[in-house]
């Protein structure tokens, strides 16, 4: 194995994803961008990260939703790199309905982007780790890999998956020098839950700190956001080599929630 190591971390233009992306190549592995967005934001998003630590970035705007996609995302990467040593499965999406109301193409792109683009990329990833004798493969649970919350049936569905699926992967790979973990985090304050914030304000009445404090976080005991500073050191530490017994975990990082 060449000093070069290769990150590929999906969903990896906004929040968890880019901080995690971002770890990584200030840890000098050159790194594989996919997410969408817009253009001009991830070319300099892509082009900072290569010139702040002298790496190898490239975005790939492949569809999580779409194996062919994918398929043609990670042979690409794999023909650019040699082999993706460390795979996050991060790309997610959600919605919030009841089950009986719960629109099909929303389950189904549910399931397909927080669940099925794990084994896909998983699949198609696992040959040249095999033949390297090592790689990580971290997975982005959440809370809900472990417990529930009404009206996040297909979010809730896939994320237990997707820990089924971590720990199913975790044996095969065991004697293969391959780690297979997914982190699983409470509240983090990303794009997608800043955006909700004003709208529970002005519905509640209340103003946007005691809808932090009261709402968001009032299952988190620790009242306060888990920061993307922490998820990413727990994902470099997880590709680390002082980390090779940890696989098959589950590795709560939510505050408190799940003690609950
Ligand atoms: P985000 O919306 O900021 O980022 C999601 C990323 O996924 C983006 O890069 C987006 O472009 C990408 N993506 C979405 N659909 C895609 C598709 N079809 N194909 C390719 N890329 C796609 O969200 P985030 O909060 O950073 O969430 C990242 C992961 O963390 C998700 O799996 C989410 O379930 C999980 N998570 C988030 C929180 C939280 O509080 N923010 C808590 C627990 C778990």
């Amino acid at each position: 194995m060449g000093d070069r190591r290769t990150a590929l971390i999906t969903g990896s233009t906004s929040g968890i994803g880019q901080a995690i992306a971002t770890a990584f190549a200030g840890a000098g592995h050159d790194v594989v961008l996919t997410g969408f967005g817009d253009p001009g934001a991830i070319e300099s998003l892509r082009a900072r990260l290569e010139r702040d630590h002298g790496v190898t970035v490239r975005h790939i705007g492949a569809d999580m939703s779409r194996p062919g996609e994918i398929e043609a995302m990670m042979r690409s990467a794999l023909a650019g790199f040699g082999a993706v040593d460390v795979l996050g499965n991060n790309a997610g999406i959600q919605h919030v309905a009841a089950v009986d109301e719960f629109p099909v193409d929303k389950w189904d792109a549910i399931l397909a982007v927080n669940l099925s683009s794990a084994f896909h990329t998983t699949r198609l990833a696992l040959p040249a780790m095999k033949a390297r004798g090592r790689g990580r493969i971290i997975n982005i649970g959440s809370i809900h890999a472990t417990i529930a919350s009404p009206f996040k049936s297909a979010y809730t569905a896939a994320k237990h998956g997707l820990a089924g699926f971590t720990r199913s992967v975790a044996l095969e790979v065991a004697q293969a020098g391959i780690t297979v973990n997914a982190i699983c985090p409470g509240y983090v304050r990303t794009p997608l839950v800043d955006a909700q914030i004003p709208d529970q304000a002005r519905t509640r009445g209340i103003s946007e700190d005691e809808v932090i404090r009261q709402v968001i976080l009032a299952n988190q005991p620790t009242r306060r956001f888990v920061g993307l500073d922490e998820l990413a050191a727990i994902a470099l530490f997880l590709a680390s080599d002082a980390a090779r017994s940890i696989t098959g975990a589950m590795i709560a990082v939510d505050g408190g929630w799940t003690a609950q």
